[in-house]
């Protein structure tokens, strides 16, 4: 067997994304939530006081079961209601069920126990009694357990190790039982609200020390339960506390404290030798300190334990944990290195100390009732947390300002994703109680704290907070204890006679926040406000219950001295609308500093004054305006409310911007464009667009870091656009990075050379614009660090690497060299996450090496579960000393210290992982289809007759019986079966797998080597290209393969577009250029350019080349013309190449210059393209030189749709820089469809950028059947406007042209022409058209009886606009116009379908209800015509679902005679123009709520709504293309 080697893991690849499940089912008996929270509550029977616990985590070998922790624990319980049973959180625990006692303390008398039950689902371990307990009598109730010191999960308590300086592995123990695991190691009332006061005890071996809540009491080295050889620490009574609060550590842990004077108290900080002696724990101690006096003052309410410990533990889940006077840490929240640690980590840091400790007041002092108030623990911490370091003077690090983008802003990022739910939360389960913490929780409530202090002004807040902190000592409190507290201390709130509990329940009891609509008249003061829910589409209409909330307005004008958060008016909830009236102010700020938790959309007669003010001095308006202005804008504008353009335009003052935090903000704001734009057309213009706006300031703050500047703004905005730079290819950044990172090649031991906090962005940018060199150094350091940081920093930078065949070698050595060797490190649960995490960012990088990583993770996994533990009964000792396989034989041999005695029964524990193949042995899976066609997966066995061996060590022979006990963990939307029923179930997340392959190659370089370095290509191209058809040839199905060359060609475009680049066959000579020779170029682009080759040559004769090229060259040295005359026997003997053209000239016209050629398409006329060439440079800038090349071409079109073999039909010479070629332009063309040739294409949507000229009619039509699809899909989304913006221009130039009105001239092709354009021109709402259509009305009224439009191909276009343009007037003109068209059928028509063009919403209805009215002049036969005409209107198609469910009988029998043939018409116009979740869900709400009447269309309405997903997926993806295409073209 191989099971060490093999890797598994699947269950759950392509599960299809279902919405996450309710939090949980309510059945109907249970209406009301609050009646099922006693379920999983402990009963109120009993009410614990005091708790001794006593534990013994057992670390070494030798002592017992190792990794276990024997404990035992005295719970005195009162008894309020009688009960005969005692109901105890137990979890994971090997009670002994023999050792539990229970007696009443007055009189010791021992209550008989009848039984124990376990309830499993809730925790509960009960203790059934023969007799009841007596309310109000005290008892003591006594368990003896052994509590696993758990090596798999991060809580409860649990196992950590670091590394010595030795090499030798050093164990640790220590607990996280926030917010359900202290039920894990001792049997408790494990609720926060179940307050007692602990004795702790701790067994230890005494090269260990301990540490707990409180003071030592004393050690002692024997007593009755002191085994021999160890001591036991008595620690001193706590105060009462919760059970979550409750820590131990074990540890040989070194120790710093704070220097005398800054607290009252001694402060410690504790660490692994290795760091502590590196003086990372210097840092601290001292700040602690300080922050502890300064909380003390600052709520006036003493700190109560002694002392305060801070322990740094090498695994940890979270950041940081605040059990009460003993506060635990990651490492890198605690400890700060010199050289190592970044200016962001002492931030950090300063922020998770302050935390912990505000909640020593917040959360140990005060708790909440129910984890549904946990905002009162986190919101609170979040916000103290910084205000606090202003009074240690920490203000350089800006902890105020960054509140604003770190967490208000990210909490209302956060708020309106469909993972949100209100501050206040009913929770009831572990699972759901887990979910509380989350940034609701964190960063809105901070949001809370802050909107509540900005209200009430600073110290009328402190004064509340003390009075609160003081009413509810060593108690718990819900929010509305919190708000009276508030109410009582504010008699009233200014500016409103609402009281803090009423405002506060609108915003913490409903999830999202509300959007204030902002509108002054220009050039008045008055300004009027109203509110609604912020969506992140407005045309999302779903609101079922429309949300409103107490809105607190501030407001800040030029002559403010100073900005006043306190509101000066209010929004309330219900009322729709206020005003207020200022003087003449040139501008205005509504909610500066974002203290109110709400989105301010100003019309633009109050944004544009204040985009001028930030444009000539921002600094009118203090940074956290700043940011609050530039992220509202961008966001509204994102979500349709307002215009993209003046959301640029406003950001653009950034230029000038040096301050932190409105930065911040502004490139959170701009992943989702990048992320969006990194694979179009956009991306360059962005990169301009970015770039400008960076590059002063970057300049200005000094790339390279001084000595000594102050931490704070420089260091962390640097680091924010110096990524950005680099990001974005900024050649300044890019050359920095390269230098430094060439430096510290060459004295690789010295940590000086890089500053931390640039190390990730340097690293990566240096390796990813590097060769192989970087590669392997920046690899061969990331084996040699020892510190997490530093391997975090290389491993990122790794994937940075611009060659996709560098990161699939990387993956390949990942497992190879790196995880194997380094075993030892990365074998924990938080490697996983960390790698895990570092695979998702770097999607879809790394897309193509997913599966090498998916089983590098596998095998850390491996290193994390392997372990193998043998248990013999009668008890005997058995230590393994090693394994070994017998491949031949299927054996799996584990070697023992000693011979297992005979008799003896052994138990043996081994953790593996199997492998899950598709073929049908051991464990297997396949795949089927739904009816969506999505693909599922089932992993099932088959182990007849040898193959159970396959899935776990067994003994695999058929006369080895034995009894089975099966678990199978799955993801829950998968369920299982077994031989037997199920016993119970736990979910857990699985990882997929996708298997690839090594890549194998030996010929180029080994065989053939080169005769020198100048044509590296030879060797790594070549050698790249067959990798990458062995991988096709290997695993033709595997996804990412195609994209895996795909995106090596276009990264090394990127290069060769570059100043950087190089000819393939370069003149090298020294070691340096040598070496500059292993780049991008000589892999990827050599691997392109041979594929090329296979392009035009086809594969077949590209194949007998080479094999000619290897066979005469082996054990040769040799040059490229080599090659070339091989390639040049094949073509030709083949007949591959047209008369006049060489191998040899075609390949030196790509291997001895650099770069490569833009080809543009252009329409020449009705007949013919042109082609031209031209050097793209990824500036923009012209070719000094004028380079040309032998280009391939290949061309499909409408005639000619598929594309047989790569074969060009046009070559374009070099030397030549266009020519023509036929084609029909009504057709459609794609050049270089499977994009084989190494050229960049300008052509589809930027060929339209001509069309401003262009008077073809054959040309237009081309276009507007391009664009029809696009205009019709985009009709409903926040990017029309740009559409608009872009077409109508070229519209209106091409219609000045032809001619607006009607002329003689205007006959065939161009009065056609001049129909569509006026149609396009029309239904966009050009002026041009409008003007136009309201000049023909006038000329009709004055002489009703002749119609002024002549044109019968532009006629219907005109009336419509004539209605769309006139209003009323031209309606009612219109309608009468069609009452007297008498029997004129096509007349009639024609008039009803403009009168469906009225651009107003009474008009519309008016037309609407007369067609329900046959008395109205609209005939009953006419009317479902009307339907559809409206139904395809801008305004129609908004409003037409609601007058059909208003009137659908109506319509069925007055329009439908009886049918429901005008319904199936509606839908089926709708289904062309819903593009949008929100009209989805509208539909699917009309449908249901006429669900019988509409049965027998039901089939229709299925292929309606699956069209209209259909839609949305388009505009999900191409759509939102095209959108940001338009962004940025324009
Ligand atoms: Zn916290």
């Amino acid at each position: 067997m191989e099971q060490a080697k093999i890797v598994l893991i699947i269950l759950s690849i392509l599960g299809g994304i279902s919405s996450s499940p309710p939090l949980r089912e309510v059945s109907p008996e249970f209406e009301n939530f609050e009646e099922i929270i006693p379920l999983y509550k402990l009963p109120d029977s009993l009410v614990p006081s005091y708790y001794n616990v006593e534990l013994q985590p057992i670390l070494d070998e030798g002592y017992g079961t190792r990794f276990t922790a024997p404990g035992k624990v005295s719970i005195n319980v009162l008894c309020l209601f009688a009960t005969n049973n005692i109901t105890l959180h137990a979890l994971t625990l090997n009670i002994s069920e023999s050792s539990v006692q229970v007696r009443e303390i007055v009189g010791g008398s021992e209550i008989p126990i009848a039984s124990f039950d376990v309830d499993a689902e809730k925790d509960f371990f009960i203790i059934n009694l023969q007799n009841g307990l007596r309310a109000g009598a005290v008892y003591q109730i006594y368990i003896e357990f052994v509590a696993p010191v758990s090596r798999e999960v991060l809580y409860g308590l649990y196992l950590s190790n670091y590394t010595a300086d030795d090499g030798s592995t050093r164990y640790m123990a220590i607990t996280d039982l926030e917010a359900t695991d202290a039920r894990r190691v001792f049997p408790c009332m494990d609720e926060p609200s179940k307050k007692a006061e602990f004795e702790i005890s701790i067994i230890r071996l005494p090269k260990y020390s301990s540490l707990s809540n409180m003071d030592l009491l004393r050690t002692e080295t024997e007593g009755p339960g002191i085994p021999q050889g160890w001591v036991k620490d008595m620690y001193k009574r706590t105060l009462k506390m919760s059970t979550y609060l409750f820590a131990v550590a074990v540890s040989d842990f070194e120790v710093e404290e704070a220097a005398p004077g800054h607290y009252t108290k001694p402060v410690k900080v504790w660490g692994p030798p290795p760091y502590m002696q590196a003086g990372a724990g210097k840092y601290s101690p001292d700040l602690t300190a300080k922050l502890m006096t300064a909380l003390e003052n600052y709520f006036r309410v003493p700190y109560t334990f002694p002392k305060m410990d801070k322990i740094s533990v090498p695994h940890f889940g979270g950041g940081a944990m605040e059990n009460w006077g003993l506060n635990t840490y990651r490492l890198n929240r605690l400890l700060i290195e010199d050289g190592i640690a970044t200016e962001s980590d002492k931030i950090s840091t300063a922020i998770t100390l302050s935390h912990e400790l505000v909640h020593q007041w917040f959360g140990n002092l005060v708790t909440l009732k129910w984890w549904d108030d946990l905002w009162l623990n986190e919101g609170f911490a979040s916000y103290y947390s910084n205000t606090v370091l202003i009074d240690v003077g920490l203000e350089d690090i800006l902890p105020l300002d960054t509140l604003v983008s770190d967490a208000i802003q990210r909490a209302m990022y956060y708020d309106v994703t469909s993972a949100t739910h209100p501050v206040h939360y009913n929770v009831t389960t572990p699972t759901e109680i887990r979910i509380m913490f989350d940034t609701i929780t964190y960063s809105k409530g901070c949001a809370m704290v802050r909107m509540m202090e900005a209200i009430l002004t600073e110290p009328v807040m402190r004064d509340a907070v003390t009075a609160f902190l003081t009413k509810f000592e060593y108690n718990n409190a819900q929010q509305d204890d919190l708000f009276q507290v508030i109410d009582d201390q504010a008699t009233s709130l200014p500016g409103t006679d609402l009281t803090m509990k009423a405002v506060m329940d609108t915003w913490t009891l409903q999830s999202g926040f509300p959007v204030l609509y902002v509108s002054r008249t220009e050039g008045s003061g008055s300004i009027t406000f109203r509110q609604a829910k912020f969506k992140t589409d407005l045309n999302n209409d779903d609101d079922p219950t429309p949300s409103s909330w107490d809105i607190p307005i501030s407001l800040y004008l030029p002559t403010d001295v100073q900005v006043n958060t306190s509101a000066v008016l209010w929004l309330k909830k219900d009322a729709p609308i206020e005003f207020f009236s200022i003087a003449n102010v040139q501008w205005f700020i509504i909610n500066p500093r974002q203290t109110g938790y709400y989105r301010v959309n100003y019309n633009r007669a109050s944004i544009r004054p204040i985009i001028e003010q930030l444009h000539t001095n921002h600094e009118a308006f203090d940074p956290q305006t700043r940011s609050a202005l530039i992220d509202d804008n961008l966001n509204l504008a994102y979500a349709g409310y307002s215009d993209l353009t003046d959301a640029l335009n406003l950001t653009m003052y950034l230029k000038n911007e040096r301050h932190l935090v409105p930065w911040t903000t502004f490139v959170t704001n701009m992943a989702k464009p990048y992320r969006f734009l990194s694979r179009t057309a956009g991306l360059s213009a962005f990169k301009k667009y970015i770039v400008g706006l960076i590059k002063d300031t970057l300049t200005e703050i000094n790339i390279d870091p001084q000595p000594n500047e102050p931490i704070g703004n420089a260091t962390i905005l640097r680091n924010k656009l110096f990524e950005w730079a680099c990001n974005l290819d900024d050649s300044e950044c890019i050359q920095y990075s390269k230098n430094k990172f060439a430096q510290w090649m060459t004295d690789p031991s010295n940590n000086t050379i890089i500053f931390p906090d640039l190390r990730p962005f340097v690293y990566c940018a240096a390796v990813a614009n590097g060769g192989d060199a970087e590669w392997d150094f920046a690899l061969a350091q990331y084996s040699a660090a020892n510190r997490e940081v530093t391997k975090t920093n290389l491993i990122r930078s790794l994937a940075c690497s611009k060659s996709v065949f560098r990161l699939a070698r990387f993956g390949v050595s990942m497992i190879s060299s790196v995880i194997t060797t380094l075993s030892n490190t990365l074998n924990k649960a938080y490697d996983i996450t960390d790698i895990q995490r570092f695979i998702r960012d770097n999607e879809p990088a790394l897309q193509p090496v997913n599966g090498t990583l998916q089983t590098a993770i596998g095998n850390i996994e491996n290193n994390i579960k392997w372990s193998i533990t043998l248990t013999a009964t009668p008890d005997q000792p058995l230590t393994v000393t090693g394994v070994t396989e017998d491949d031949e034989r299927d054996f799996y041999i584990i070697q023992l210290e000693s011979e297992i005695a005979a008799g003896a029964e052994v138990s043996i524990q081994m953790e593996y992982v199997a492998q899950i193949p598709t073929s049908g042995a051991g464990l297997f899976y396949r795949e089927y289809q739904t009816e969506t066609g999505e693909v599922r997966r089932l992993a099932a066995t088959q182990f007849e007759s040898v193959e159970a061996r396959r899935m776990f060590p067994c003994f695999d022979e058929p006369d080895l019986k034995a009894v089975f006990e099966l678990t199978v963990i799955r993801k829950d939307n998968y369920t299982s079966l077994a031989n037997t029923e199920l016993v119970s179930s736990t979910p857990e997340n699985l990882v997929t797998l996708i298997i690839t392959h090594e890549l194998a190659h030996q010929w180029f370089g080994n065989l053939v080597t080169l005769k020198w370095w100048k044509e590296v290509y030879l060797n790594e191209g070549l050698t790249t290209y067959s990798q990458y058809l062995g991988m096709e040839a290997v695993s033709p199905d595997l996804m990412g393969v195609e994209f895996a060359i795909l995106d090596a060609f276009q990264y090394s475009m990127l290069y060769d577009a570059s100043e950087y680049s190089h000819p393939l066959s370069n003149d090298v000579t020294t070691p340096d250029e040598i070496d500059g020779m292993f780049s991008t170029i000589s892999y990827e682009k050599g691997a392109s350019v041979i594929r090329m080759v296979d392009g035009f040559l086809t594969r077949e004769t590209l194949r007998k080349g080479l094999q000619a090229y290897l066979k005469k060259m082996s054990f040769q040295g040799a040059q490229q013309e080599d090659l070339f005359e091989s390639l040049e026997e094949a073509a030709v003997a083949d007949n591959r190449l047209p008369a006049g053209l060489n191998m040899a000239d075609i390949m030196s016209s790509w291997t001895l210059q650099s770069g490569f050629p833009l080809v543009r398409v252009q329409i020449a006329n009705e007949t013919a393209i042109t082609v031209s060439q031209e050097r793209f440079l990824n500036d923009g800038a012209e070719d000094p030189e004028g380079s040309s090349w032998f280009v391939p071409i290949t061309i499909v079109t409408a005639d000619n749709p598929t594309l047989e073999n790569n074969i060009p039909q046009v070559w374009l010479e070099k030397d030549v820089s266009s020519k023509a070629v036929a084609h029909d332009v009504s057709k459609w063309i794609m050049i270089n469809q499977n994009a084989t040739e190494y050229v960049s294409i300008e052509a589809a949507l930027n060929l339209t950028r001509y069309m401003e000229q262009e008077t073809h009619f054959a040309v237009w039509s081309t276009f507007f059947e391009h664009f029809n699809n696009i205009y019709v899909k985009m009709a409903s989304h926040p990017g029309y406007s740009l559409l608009r913006d872009y077409l109508v221009p070229k519209l209106d130039a091409a219609l000045t042209a032809v001619g607006v009105e009607e002329s003689p001239s205007h006959t065939g092709a161009l009065a056609i022409l001049r129909a569509d354009l006026l149609d396009w021109a029309c239904s966009l709402q050009s002026p041009l058209c409008f003007t136009y259509a309201n000049q023909l009305l006038a000329q009709w009224v004055d002489n009703p009886n002749t119609s002024p439009i002549l044109s019968v191909d532009a006629r219907a276009t005109l009336e419509c606009a004539i209605v769309a343009a006139g209003g009323k007037p031209a309606f009612d003109f219109v309608f009468a116009k069609y009452q007297d068209s008498g029997s004129n059928t096509e007349l009639k028509n024609e008039f009803l379908n403009a009168l469906a063009c009225t651009t107003e919403i009474s008009v519309m209805n008016e037309l609407l209800n007369k067609t329900l009215n046959t008395t109205s002049g609209i005939a009953p036969g006419d009317a479902s015509s009307v339907l559809n005409s409206v139904s395809s209107g801008a305004l129609g198609r908004t409003i037409i679902l609601d007058f059909l469910s208003e009137n659908l009988e109506d319509v069925i029998t007055v329009i439908g005679n009886g049918g429901l043939q005008p319904i199936t018409g509606v839908l089926g116009t709708l289904q062309n123009y819903f593009t949008t979740k929100a009209q989805l869900d509208k539909l699917e709400a009309f449908v249901a709520a006429h669900q019988e009447r509409l049965t027998p269309i039901n089939m229709a309405i299925r292929l309606v709504i699956q069209r209209i997903q259909d839609n949305i997926s388009w505009m999900d993806t191409t759509g939102f293309d095209i959108w940001m295409w338009l962004w940025f073209s324009s």
